[in-house]
């Protein structure tokens, strides 16, 4: 579903190179929960905006569904990032704009016509447990509200593919369980294929299937999460 081969990115800045990601590989299987850990700096939020273009790779090869990301440009790329959703630690929603709103700006920008974009937000806030909202602004909203509203927009393409960049990094314990549980049920009911990135070892633990762990621009360790705890 998602194949990560030998990715390097390097930043440019005025004297010295950075470099961010130095030979990462790794195969997220459809229909699977997979989970980069790593400490700040470590290259979690490149790696993630490299899947979906929103950084271009220095070198490197990423497929999404059998599909060479590096090699699109223009409408092409932007189709193919319809198909990837994402979720982000600050929600990223517009204020100005409801709940509904929110929701359907991709249904927009992709021109579904009005009756269709009407039934599927509706269809959108059912599935994340929002249908009482719709008209609500994200400032009357909780964080664990905001998230499922990013959510929500997240999967208004029915994409295949959803990346998560610290989605419960703002929330607190009880409504970070929440947000799990609503990926975890996503994942199971709808088959969605997940790349997340998290600082939070207990949150691989919570939900993912595999993971692998990044340090300084390089996977270190790999495997299940039971593989991972049996290690020293
Ligand atoms: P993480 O998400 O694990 O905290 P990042 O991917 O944000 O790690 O950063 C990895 C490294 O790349 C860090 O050294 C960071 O300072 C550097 N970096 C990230 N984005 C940029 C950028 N736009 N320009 C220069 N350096 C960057
Ligand atoms: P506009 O008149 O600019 O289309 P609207 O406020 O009518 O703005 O709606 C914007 C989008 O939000 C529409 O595409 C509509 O599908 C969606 N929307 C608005 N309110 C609701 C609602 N209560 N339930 C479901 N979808 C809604």
């Amino acid at each position: 579903m998602i194949e990560i081969e030998n990715l390097r990115k390097e930043y440019r800045q005025r004297d010295r190179t950075v470099v961010a990601l130095d030979g990462v590989s790794l195969t997220v299987r459809p229909g699977e929960i997979f989970g980069v850990v790593g400490q700040s700096g470590a290259g979690k939020s490149t790696l993630i905006r490299c899947v979906n273009l929103l950084e271009r790779p220095t070198s490197g090869v990423v497929r999404v569904n059998g599909q060479d990301m590096t090699r699109l440009r223009g409408a092409e790329l932007r189709r193919a990032r319809q198909r990837i959703g994402m979720i982000f630690q600050h929600f990223n929603l517009l204020s100005s704009r409801t709940v509904a709103e929110n929701v359907a700006l991709p249904l927009e920008v992709m021109g579904y016509p009005r009756r269709e974009r009407q039934r599927r937000v509706a269809e959108l806030l059912a599935l994340v447990g929002l249908e009482d909202r719709a008209d609500a602004y994200p400032a009357q909203l909780s964080g664990g509200q905001k998230q499922r509203v990013g959510i929500a927009r997240a999967l208004a393409a029915e994409p295949a593919v959803l990346l998560s960049d610290e989605a419960t990094s703002a929330l607190d314990p009880e409504t970070t369980q929440s947000i799990l549980a609503l990926l975890r049920d996503l994942n199971q009911r709808l088959g969605l294929t997940i790349l997340l990135i998290t600082h939070e070892m207990g949150v691989v633990k919570e939900i993912c299937h595999r993971v692998a762990v990044l340090e300084a621009g390089r996977i270190v360790e790999s495997g299940t999460v039971a593989e991972l705890a049996s290690r020293p």
